[in-house]
């Protein structure tokens, strides 16, 4: 059996780990079994945990500051659609002996790069070797004020579903990751690239949706997929248009190259947008919203009841107002 190429499990910790856990009293440097966190006065912690995978949701040879970083926001991102402040993680770390300490050096650099942007602390974890690929589970932790939590459950017909920033260009730049979408210009497939590894959690503007979106969550699966899961919670059928659907401009191109290219962007996943619904008369505050955090808000379509014997679910709405056919909604694991 090969020898592990890397320091011991405390020293590792001492080293990388210890230093991010600084600023943060109840994390005790990381010197005991457990932390202490406690919700800002009025407020509760929202805690959410997400692991990813080499080979499933990043490829071995991504860069080590980037796959942590991608770790950390895949977490904020689900805070921010709940309209929660990030505050405070946790790492759980599985390590093949085919990693060096470079790549540990690496990957703590970028997390303390993360922490700095959106203010948060490490404040423990486990650290283990593994006989398979990298695994990286953290645990997030966020303030919202006591009861104000963003639901999936919450929406009602009649109301808008809105969508922030741009759909599908994370699952265009695995594509072009790929070189399954060669004729593309430089720019547009960096861009692409660049929408896949190292997502945007939208984490100033989720907490301003609170008192604004009736029900949210963040895309990761893909835009139909995700919001079927707010349609069978909340009991409603949801209408979109595909001409409705913001795209980025890179995006566009690689869909004018792409067969499938827009059913791709509608179901591919890794957006790590906010999906949610609003009512009509909150159209002017989203409007505010969107241009305080210069991120677009754009409706895509609308919530309905069921007619009897129908079934809760997506409809996709071509530009002629056509049913829009998709093979499969989003991604699943098994
Ligand atoms: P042991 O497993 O021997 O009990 P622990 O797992 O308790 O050791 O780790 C010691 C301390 O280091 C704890 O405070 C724990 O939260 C912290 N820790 C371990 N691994 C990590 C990690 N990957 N990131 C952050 N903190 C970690
Ligand atoms: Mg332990």
């Amino acid at each position: 059996m090969q020898t592990s190429r890397l320091p011991g499990e405390f020293a590792l910790i001492a080293r990388y780990f210890a230093p991010l856990a600084r600023g943060f009293p109840g994390a005790y440097g990381l010197l005991d079994d457990a932390a202490v966190i406690a919700p800002a006065a009025g407020c509760e912690l929202v805690a959410k945990t997400d692991a990813i995978i080499g080979g499933v949701h990043f490829l071995p040879d991504d860069p080590a500051d980037l796959i942590a970083r991608k770790a950390l926001r895949v977490n904020l991102s689900d805070l921010a659609a709940k309209g929660a402040q990030p505050r405070a993680y946790m790492l759980d770390l599985a390590l093949p002996n085919t990693i060096e300490e470079d790549w540990v050096a690496a990957f703590a650099r970028g997390l303390a790069i993360d922490q700095a942007e959106y203010s948060v602390h490490l404040i423990g974890g486990d650290t283990n070797s593994t006989p398979g690929p990298v695994t990286i589970g953290i645990m997030a932790f966020g303030d919202i004020a006591a009861g104000r939590i963003i639901r999936r459950g919450g929406a009602h017909p009649g109301e808008g579903i809105f969508v922030t920033g741009t759909i599908g260009d994370a699952a265009l730049g695995l594509r072009v990751l790929r070189g399954e979408i060669p004729c593309i210009d430089a720019a547009a497939a960096q861009f692409l690239v660049g929408r896949y590894r190292l997502p945007q959690p939208r984490v100033t503007l989720g907490p301003r949706l609170v008192g604004l979106a009736t029900a949210a969550l963040d895309i990761s699966d893909g835009l139909v997929a995700d919001l079927r899961h707010i349609c069978e919670v909340s009991n409603l059928v949801a209408i979109i248009e595909t001409q409705r659907v913001p795209l980025s401009p890179a995006a566009r191109v690689a869909i004018a190259t792409e067969n499938n290219g827009l059913a791709l962007a509608l179901t591919g996943g890794d957006d790590y947008e906010i999906l949610f619904t609003a009512p009509p008369s909150v159209a002017d505050e989203l409007a505010e919203v969107s241009q305080a955090f210069g991120i677009p808000i754009t409706a895509i379509g609308h919530m309905e009841a069921p007619s009897a014997g129908t079934k809760t679910g997506v409809r996709v709405m071509d530009a002629a107002g056509r049913p829009f056919a998709l093979e499969r909604e989003g991604w699943v694991h098994f």
